[in-house]
């Protein structure tokens, strides 16, 4: 991965991604930013959704999105209490986050425990080796 205007070798983590296949390093990025010239339109619709994408919650928000939908379609049916269409989309809201939030931590730990049986793995060979010059 290069710097779109340098060329400069880059990775993600330290790299600014503007969308539309644009990455830029730190300096070209601050260079960038210290024209002072009007962002163009383009600029800041790319601008935004690279921001929405990185503040992206632990639940997509096309899920989101689908819930209150039908949140509003059951409130124009209205058959039901709007405070408990309310109250219905507040919890699958809270269930789903807390299922994301739990898969995190569970790939979290999976991977810990990865690099734990690693290290144990390592420690008992270095035993063995010990072991086998005496
Ligand atoms: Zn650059």
């Amino acid at each position: 991965m290069t710097c779109s205007e340098c060329g400069a070798p880059i990775t993600r983590e330290s790299s600014f991604d503007l969308g539309g296949g644009k990455n830029l390093c730190s300096s070209c990025f601050i260079n960038r930013a210290q024209e002072r010239r009007p962002l163009s339109k383009d600029d800041l619709a790319r601008l935004r959704k690279s921001v929405q994408r990185e503040s992206a919650g632990p639940v997509p928000r096309t899920i989101l999105e689908d819930i209150l939908h039908d949140g509003l379609r059951r409130a124009y049916a209205g058959k039901e209490d709007t405070p408990a269409i309310v109250q219905s989309m507040a919890d699958e809201i809270e269930r789903l986050a807390t299922l994301a939030v739990g898969r995190q931590v569970i790939d979290v730990i999976s991977a810990l425990q990865k690099s734990l049986l690693e290290e144990e793995e390592e420690i008992r060979r270095q035993v063995k080796r010990v072991a086998d010059l005496e």
